[in-house]
Parts: structure tokens; sequence; C-alpha cells
């Protein structure tokens, strides 16, 4: 055992530059230069001369620091990518790409060679690819092809603080194969200081410190609580803009929506003031940015114009922007939560912990002294916010781990080693949906409809979903289905000024009220008709982009179709054939219309209320499916589509019972409440 040591690099030594330049190549030099100015340069033989020394290290270094962008490069320069691949986790796909984009650079090499990433559906690595960003989640699905990860040589988990469910179960997993790979080196870095309970939990592994540079921020509380923080958050920003000087305004909001609404606002709101104030340029990020819009962020600033980068919690640690001077911080982010009794799961607009705060704060103050508005109060802030945010283990529905955990052939998973256990309740939980759903047997062994399962990089019940639909002769109309589902929320679009148009254009999609999923069914289908037209994309209020990204996200489903084999075969005029494929992956949200107009779920009752932009919020069936939760002002359900109380039982008899699905009781309805379809 190493006993638990913190090697403090305090020395900082100037080493020769010995990598050979290419003269013509001045960005790739400017960037050489540019690396040997962050934190961590100093630091880079020392901390060359402890990976070669311990097998687990924990690397703590404050946010733009070096960390993720420097040390698989240092690795690469002192030989380790001879001997193996370096992986570089990270928590967001955004993250994973941008870093990886920029790593190219700098290396000066083409993205997807040299250096590549990859996240869900999207593999941009090659034979060469020797430096190789991924999503969290990516890794764990490597492990299903490779189990001792024998094309790596170095695994760095980066961002381990944020601690998603993929980053612990690496944990986990990591921690198992380092003991019969001692060549395996691996790298846990965070970018705070709790970094004892890593290395408790890596056998005492040493910490590693680098030293971050970090300015005086000055923190500003509102007097009294905010009633609506978007609405401050613009009024701030302008604030900011027209009394402050020059300095890059970051504002943490919990969402693509809100973005675009704030984008909106204060595109609106500039556009007034004229030429009167100077140029604020908006630049939104979010996971589903394309890609092109993604770097904006990180073009510098003209002069006399000021950036405002409208950012998700994305900015929080995982990406730098230079220039930042000025944080707005809301307190809110978005996070999944569940409940294992009732095995409901919703993304809230949750308060953010204290470290959070923290952290945003200490965005302003990277490259000089920043000031943090925060649009709470600073009792809020001393009384209401948690210390740390839970880890994600703990608040979320574990059926996707637990079917990648036994397709790894881990059963035991009480005494899976996890750095915080999950509460039994909800293992036991995932254990139950995956049985009802087909893919464990009454032993907890894998069935075949589970290892099919367990190939699809989604959520246990699209790839029931996909799975069923053999069954049901219409995969190659679910998949379409699933692609679209997979894209979220961002399929049409509905400008200002034009809205009654796209609602219209929407509505077509709808025709004979046949449920949000046959209507993306629709849209994928019409548009594959016009030959994946742009020009009818605009017509119809359809984002191009999310429709190609569903196209690329259908051309892999169809792969992994092949792998699993399940042929393609079209069933597009038995409605009721999709349909019951949908439900056999989705029977667990399955609602029922009440008196009063509202729904409740049919397991575990729970008062939710069909999404307004659903194709049905007016029709109102008496039984529907759902594809997810959200709670806003209310709890609502989002994709709906209609289905028949028999399928329940028929398709999940080890769920539903006759009498769950007994229509006697709700049969009248008060006139202009709901219409009963059935
Ligand atoms: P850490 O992982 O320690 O937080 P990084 O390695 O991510 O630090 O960042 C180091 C530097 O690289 C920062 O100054 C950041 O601005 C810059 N950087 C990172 N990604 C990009 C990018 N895609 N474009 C431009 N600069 C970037
Ligand atoms: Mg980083």
């Amino acid at each position: 055992f190493v006993k638990s040591s913190v090697i403090e690099g305090t020395q900082p030594e100037d080493y020769s530059d010995q990598e050979d330049i290419d003269a013509k190549d001045i960005l790739k030099r400017e960037l050489q230069d540019e690396r040997k100015t962050l934190p961590i340069y100093k630091f880079r033989d020392e901390l060359l001369k402890a990976v070669e020394e311990y097998q687990v290290i924990v690397i703590v270094g404050e946010t733009g620091s070096g960390k993720t962008t420097q040390i698989p490069q240092y690795l690469h320069e002192a030989g380790y990518t001879a001997k193996g691949k370096v992986a570089c986790t990270q928590p967001r796909r955004v993250a994973a790409m941008s870093v990886a984009a920029r790593v190219s650079q700098e290396m000066g090499v083409k993205l997807g060679h040299e250096v590549g990433y990859s996240i869900r559906f999207e593999d941009c690595t090659s034979e060469k690819t020797i430096i190789k960003y991924m999503t969290d989640g990516m890794l764990l699905r490597e492990f299903l092809g490779e189990p001792d990860l024998a094309s790596y040589s170095v695994v760095m988990v980066d961002e381990a603080h944020e601690r998603t469910l993929s980053t612990d179960i690496l944990f986990g997993l990591v921690k198992d194969i380092s003991r019969f790979r001692p060549d395996l080196k691996l790298l846990i870095s965070s970018a705070t200081l709790d970094a004892e309970k890593f290395s408790d939990y890596f056998d005492s592994a040493p910490i590693f410190k680098i030293p971050g540079r970090r300015y005086p921020v000055e923190i500003h509380y509102t007097k009294a609580p905010e009633a609506d923080y978007i609405d401050a958050a613009i009024v701030t920003v302008l604030q900011i803009h027209v009394t402050q000087p020059p300095g890059d305004i970051l504002v943490f909001l919990t969402g693509q929506e809100e973005i675009e609404t704030v984008d909106e606002i204060l595109k609106h709101r500039t556009r007034g003031l004229g030429t009167k104030i100077s140029e604020l340029i908006i630049c939104p990020i979010y996971a589903n940015l394309p890609t092109e819009l993604q770097a904006k962020i990180f073009e510098p600033t003209p002069e006399g114009a000021r950036k405002v980068v409208l950012a998700t919690n994305i900015a929080e640690t995982s990406l730098t922007i230079d220039g930042i001077k000025y944080v707005i911080d809301p307190g809110f982010c978005k996070i999944k939560s569940y409940n294992p009794r009732t095995g409901m799961e919703s993304l809230l607009i949750n308060p953010i912990s204290k470290a959070s705060a923290n952290q945003r704060a200490g965005r302003s103050g990277r490259t000089g002294p920043g000031k943090c508005f925060r649009l709470y109060t600073s009792y809020n802030y001393m009384h209401d916010l948690e210390d740390n945010t839970v880890p994600e283990i703990q608040r979320t529905n574990l059926a996707n781990v637990v079917l990648t955990l036994k397709s790894l052939g881990i059963h035991d998973l009480v005494n899976f080693d996890f750095m915080d256990p999950p509460p039994s309740e909800a293992l036991l939980k995932a254990l139950e949906q995956l049985f009802a759903l087909s893919a464990l047997n009454s032993r907890g062994e894998l069935t075949k409809t589970g290892r099919r399962m367990a190939e699809f990089p989604l959520d246990p019940m699209l790839s029931k979903m996909i799975v069923a639909s053999e069954k049901y002769k219409c995969s190659d109309e679910v998949i379409s289905i699933a692609s679209m589902l997979s894209i979220g929320n961002s399929i049409f679009y509905r400008p200002k000024d034009k809205q009654v148009h796209a609602d219209n254009a929407r509505l077509n999609f709808h025709t004979g009220n046949v449920g949000d999923h046959i209507a993306l069914l629709n849209v994928y289908n019409s548009w594959k008709e016009t030959d994946y037209s742009t020009q009818w994309c605009y017509e119809n209020y359809i984002q191009v982009r999310s429709m190609k990204r569903a196209r690329d996200i259908r051309d892999q489903l169809e792969g992994l179709m092949e792998r699993v084999e399940i042929e393609i075969c079209s069933n597009a005029s038995d409605l009721d054939a999709i349909k019951k494929a949908i439900t056999s992956g989705f029977f667990h949200h399955s609602a029922r219309l009440q008196r009063d107009g509202t729904y409740k779920t049919v397991k575990n009752p729970q008062t939710v209320h069909i999404h307004p932009s659903s194709g049905l919020a007016e029709i109102r069936p008496r039984w529907v499916v759902y594809h997810e939760l959200v709670l806003t002002t209310k709890e609502f359900m989002r994709q709906v589509t209609e289905l028949k109380p028999e399928w329940l039982v028929e398709i999940a008899p080890h769920y539903y019972q006759l009498k769950d699905v007994d229509d006697s009781g709700t049969k009248k309805l008060p006139k202009g409440q709901g219409r009963a379809a059935l």
C-alpha cells in the first residue's frame, strides 16, 4: 500500500521545449506558447514522475488550470500512447467534443485522427487515435466489448467531482481492473478539494495538487428573493453592460429553453437601444447546440464589444471560457430526480449547492478580479443551499446501470464496490423494472431480450420498445420514432411572430389524432420523402439540424439492429402494431383520464397532465402512454399516445392485472371534459 500522501507541486522548474515546431504553422506555435502559460505546465515533470511511480493518482486543480487539455498530451509526449490509448472521460458531450477539438488544434492534427472523441451516437475517432476524449457513459459501454480495456494504457476519469452515475460505476470497474492490469495507469481528476474521499476509495492513492491562480471575486446578493430569475438575469446583464468596465459576462441557466428565451429577449432589448450602447455579443452554449455554434463561445471578444455567454451547468467546471469577469448566478440547475417508491423519474429545476455556487463565482476571477451577482439573498445562500449536490447514483433510476452491469457479468450488485452505494430500494426497483421488461428472468439473470436490449445505448424502455418491434413487424417505424425521441425537444420551432403558422404546420403531422409518437414518425417520413430537403424543414417550422441528427441516430440504430439480428420491416398501415411496440417499452408510463380532466398514472397513482405542446392536449383520450414526465408548473407528460387498456394486460401480464385496467367508474365524464375515444 502506498501511504496517502499529498504531493504538492511547489517547485516550478523551467525545462526546454523539445517539441519540433513546424515553422510554418504559426497557429500551432502560438498555441504551444499558450500551453506553457497554463498553471499546470510548471508541474509537468513532477506529474509525469508521479504517474510513473504510482498506478493510481488523484489530481486536484482549479478549473482552467489545464488538467483536461494538457495531461493527456503530457502522457503522449512521455510515451504512454506507444503502449495504448489514453482515455479521458467527461460527464458532458459538449465538453468531450470541445476539448478534443482544442487538443487536436494544439497538436496540429486533424480532429478524429490522433485526437478524437466518442460520444453517444457519434464516434469521431479512427485507427490512428491515441488520445480519446469520451463521455463517461461511452467508456462504460466500451467495457462490454473489452472488459479489461486492453487497448488503453491510461484512463483519466476527469471531472470526478461531478459524480455522475456513469463516473461512479466507472470507479468500481476501473478499480477492479487495475488490480489485474498493473500496467494500466489511472488518473482521477477533480476540480474540488474533497479529494480525500477519492484517495480513500482508491486504496489511499496519492493526491497531486495543482495550485491554481485565483483572483478575488466580489459577491453581490439581492436584497430580497427574486420572483422571476429569468427576468432578473436579463436586467442584470443589461445593467452590467451599461455600467461596468469591460469584461465578458457568464450567465448560468438551467437548460436550452431558458437559454433560448433569454437570448431572444436580450436581442430584442438591445436592438431597442440601438447605438446608445456598445455591442453585446450573445453566445448560447448547451448540450444540443450544433457543433459549429459551440466554437463561438471561445472566439475572442472584439475591442469595444462585450460577450455574454448563456450557459447551462456545463460552464461550471467542464468548460473554461477566457475573459469572463462577471458571473450571474440565479442559483438553479436542472437535475434528474427519481422516486424509488413510485418508480417515477422527473427533470426538476432545483436550487444548486453551496459548492456549485462557489464554483460558479470562481469563474469570474480567473484572469483578474471578478464579480459574481447571485440572484438570491445571502440568507438563502447560508441557510437554504445544501453543502454539496447529492451524487446522481442516489437519485436516479438505475435500470440502465443494472442492465449494463449484468451484461458485464456482474451479478452481485449489492456487494459491488460503490463509492456511495445507491439506496437498496432503488436497486430493487431497477431489478423489478428489468424483470417486468423481460430483460431479466425471475432469478435475476439476463434473458435473450435483455442481452439484445443492452446492445442499444438507450434507456431500457426505449431499447425494449425497439426489441419488441420485431414481434409487431414494425421495426422500420419504431427505430425512426426512437431516433426522433432521442433528439429531445428541439424538432419544432415556433418563432414569436409566426406562432400560428408554426402551430398549423405542426398540427398537420397529427392528422387523425394519431398521438405524438406517430406524429414524430410522420415528420421523419415526410422529410425522407422530400429526399431530406432543407427547404421542406423551413416550410414546416422544423429544425433541420435536429432532423439530420435524428437521421444519424437512426442509421446507427439500424446498424445495431443487424447486430441483434432483428430484420428491418415496415408496417406503416398498422398504427396499433406500432403503438403496441411503444407500449411494450413504456407500459410503466401509462395514465388514465380522471373525471376532473386530469390524468392519474395507473400504478402508484399520481396526478399528471398532458403537456400543452402535445397533439392530444385537447383530445384527452381515456388511456395514454407517455414518454417522459417533466415538472414545470405541473407534472406534465411529454410525447403522449393513446392506448387500449387491454394492451397493458396483454403486453405486461406480470405488471398489470385486469383490476388495474378496469374501466368502470370513470366512464361518465362531464361534458367537454375529454372524449372517450375507445
Ligand atoms: P481544466 O481541465 O483544468 O479545467 P482545461 O484544460 O479545460 O482546464 O483548460 C485549459 C485552457 O484551455 C483554458 O484556458 C481554456 O480556456 C482553454 N480551452 C479549453 N478548451 C478550449 C476550446 N475548445 N477552445 C479554446 N480554448 C479552450
Ligand atoms: Mg477540465
